[in-house]
């Protein structure tokens, strides 16, 4: 798969407590390609990662090095303390995940995610941040209205709302996403066959070309 974020495979084949059964690589992964995260959670299926993503991850890592020496001048912000690779849970959404950072200010709380590419954000990227959202809100109790994507290549920090819609459409990929583990039936590929060309799970897929 195209992606090399930190989240999705930080702790492989860690077993999370049940009522933890989701995390928010999944969300992601789920809008991708509903298959992966079936391959995932119903056949415990946990490819080598690749190449670009090993590079990625350690992209990341460089990228927090510098941050943590840089000012909040990206997010166009004058104060706010930064907390690094926070992992969140909610025992109420069934939901973890690590987040690359937060901007936690006195009336608001601020995910920031760091993308290793140039590219426009796409939508399992934009619901991989509102699911980070949920979950930031839960644990400082304060509201997140916006989120950032900072670009790695572009040093630069793209400012993504967290509108009601969002919100709404990310508790039904979540319960979208149980209904497919309760069934176990195995999705169909994604329509966007493009995707499967770089993706890790291709050789389980014999239906794709
Ligand atoms: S190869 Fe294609 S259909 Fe199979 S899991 Fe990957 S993206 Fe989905």
């Amino acid at each position: 798969m195209a992606s090399a974020d930190s989240d999705r495979y930080d702790h492989p084949g860690e077993r999370l407590p049940a009522v933890l059964g989701l995390r928010v690589s999944d969300v992601r992964q789920f809008v991708y390609c509903q298959r992966i995260v079936y391959y995932h959670h119903c056949l415990d299926l946990h490819p080598a990662p690749t190449y670009k993503m090993v590079e990625g991850k350690l992209e990341h890592e460089r990228t927090e090095d510098l941050e943590h020496r840089r000012s909040l001048k990206a997010y166009g912000l004058a104060d706010g303390e930064r907390v690094f690779n926070a992992r969140l849970s909610a025992e109420r959404l069934g939901l973890s995940g690590t987040l690359d950072m937060v901007i936690v200010r006195p009336y608001e709380v601020i995910p920031v995610e760091f993308k290793n590419t140039e590219d426009r954000i796409r939508l399992n990227h934009k619901y991989q941040l509102v699911a980070y959202a949920l979950l930031a809100e839960e644990r400082w109790q304060r509201p997140v209205r916006r989120c950032f994507v900072y670009s790695i290549p572009r040093k630069a920090a793209v400012e993504v709302g967290i509108t009601p819609g969002a919100r709404r459409y990310t508790h039904r990929l979540l319960n979208a996403m149980r209904s497919l583990l309760n069934s176990q039936g195995m999705p169909e590929p994604t329509r966007q066959r493009q995707r499967c060309q770089e993706c890790e799970f291709r050789r389980f897929c014999n239906d794709v070309w």
